[in-house]
């Protein structure tokens, strides 16, 4: 059996290593990282691993022992330059080729970056890898006011953990709610709420004009004119997919390597998964929503979640040796900010119709979405059981009573049955 290449050695790389291991494939496989670590797990970056909880021994993906008895072979710290499809071949940084039978393109994707005046200030900072991480970690133990620049997922993990650790933090959103392009309102107001109560001070529909300071930064100036003292600056701006390599190869690329449903490129031999892909989601397609900061079409959505990079790879696994299954996984992601557990599966997106369970006041409830009676999606604080069993309920189509679903009465689970 030909060899395996993967490029790019994080989820979707790991998982598609694994799984290919799994559906039997034989030849060698090679996993190319450019960053010096192992396979690491990203979110504690913004939640644990910030807030000093955990240090970076608890993050490796996989052990070493791992990789070695599946025989994978990992080579970090180098980075494909190159692709060469005609003579199915890879240039890397270290001087070196790597030929392949199979491909998979599994880049993920890059910090968006902030370009006006004083961007490039000392101590602005982004986050996307472990040495960021450790840069705002130190960041903090040296600093009273923060500014959050971006309402995402970032912004909002970033500014509790600063909180936790005592300092002062501002957030500034150009969007007029928190998390828009994941989340509804009810959710948006949720959460804006549980910050202003810790003290995070908030400025919606607001754009930077510039940052300020000497060789670091002092204070953010808004486009209003408004300036906020900052001792340092995180900026949480969405992301930029990898996919110049792709490109430069010739694979078709649209907001992210384009591939079917069955993880294939426009290269029968070339598979990709993960943050740089762009697949149709039979659960995000139709209304066109992505999650994270994912941008949909009605054709391909790019999802930049855990969930999203494993499933797409076991699917690119089971392409490579033949045993071709396509992507039907419900998607669902989740973020953790102060006590709170939010659980997200679905779509949000095109709903007609919210059914309520609980109270948001008590921070424990579980808003339910429907379209023509069918539920698409849900979105849960600190009601695991809840998103679990709403996880079966979508991808089982059902289209439940609205009143029993908001009779807390009745476990959710039991609808999936009924
Ligand atoms: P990535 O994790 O981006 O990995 C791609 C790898 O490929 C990188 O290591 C990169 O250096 C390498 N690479 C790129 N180009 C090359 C090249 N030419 N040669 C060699 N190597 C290359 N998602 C959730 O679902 N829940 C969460 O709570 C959550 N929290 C997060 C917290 C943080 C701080 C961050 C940054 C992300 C978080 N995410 C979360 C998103 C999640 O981490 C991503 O969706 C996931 O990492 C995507 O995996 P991936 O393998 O596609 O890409
Ligand atoms: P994100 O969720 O897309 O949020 C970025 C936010 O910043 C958007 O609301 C964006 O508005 C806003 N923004 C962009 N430019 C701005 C500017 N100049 N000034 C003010 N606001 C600005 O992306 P992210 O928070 O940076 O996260 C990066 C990646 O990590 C994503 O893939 C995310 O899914 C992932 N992540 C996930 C989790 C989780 O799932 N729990 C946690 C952390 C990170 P627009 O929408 O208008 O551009």
């Amino acid at each position: 059996m030909a060899d395996l290449v993967i490029i790019g050695a994080s989820y979707a790389g790991t998982q598609l290593a694994l799984a290919a291991r799994a559906n039997g494939f034989a030849g060698n496989i090679t996993m190319i990282g450019e960053e010096s670590h192992p396979p690491y797990q990203r979110p504690p970056l913004s939640k644990a691993f910030l807030r000093n909880e955990v240090d970076a021994s608890s993050l490796p993906l996989q052990s070493p022992e791992r990789f070695a008895e599946e025989r994978i072979t990992l080579r970090t710290g180098v980075t494909a330059l190159r692709i060469e499809r005609e003579a199915r071949k890879v240039e890397l940084s270290d001087g070196s080729e790597i030929g392949y039978g199979h491909l998979a393109l599994t880049t993920g994707a890059r910090c968006r970056t902030l370009t006006c005046e004083g961007s490039g200030l000392g101590n602005v900072h982004y986050l996307r890898n472990l040495a960021d991480a450790c840069a705002i970690r130190d960041a903090a133990s040296r600093s009273r006011t923060a500014v959050v620049i971006g309402g995402g997922f970032i912004g909002l993990e970033v500014a509790a953990a600063l909180r936790t650790l005592g300092v002062e933090v501002a957030v500034v959103e150009m969007q007029d709610r928190l998390l828009q392009r994941a989340v509804p309102p009810l959710i948006s107001t949720f959460l804006m709420r549980a910050h202003a109560h810790e003290g995070v001070r908030f400025h919606l529909s607001s754009r930077v004009r510039r940052l300020l300071g000497h060789a670091s930064v002092e204070a953010i100036e808004l486009e209003s004119g408004e300036v906020i003292a900052a001792d340092m600056v995180v900026a949480g701006l969405g992301v930029v997919p990898n996919v110049e390599l792709a490109q430069a190869c010739g694979l078709v690329v649209d907001n992210g390597i384009v591939v079917d449903r069955y993880a294939r490129t426009s290269d029968p031999q070339i598979v990709a998964a993960g943050d740089c892909a762009a697949y149709p989601n039979p659960w995000l397609n139709a209304v066109g929503q992505g999650v994270g900061q994912g941008v949909g079409t009605k054709r391909c959505v790019r999802v930049e979640s855990i969930q999203s990079a494993n499933d797409l790879a076991r699917v690119a696994a089971a392409t490579l040796a033949d045993r071709a299954m396509p992507y039907e996984a419900v998607p669902w992601f989740w973020s953790d900010q102060y006590d709170y557990k939010l659980q997200m599966a679905g779509a949000s997106a095109g709903h007609e119709q919210i059914v309520l369970r609980g109270d948001v006041e008590s921070g424990k409830f579980t808003a339910l979405y429907l379209r023509d009676g069918t539920l698409i999606g849900a979105d849960t604080v600190n009601r695991p059981l809840d998103h679990l069993a709403a996880r079966r309920l979508i991808a089982a189509r059902v289209r439940p009573d609205p009143t029993a679903l908001q009779d807390e009465s009745i476990p959710l689970k039991s609808l999936a049955a009924a």
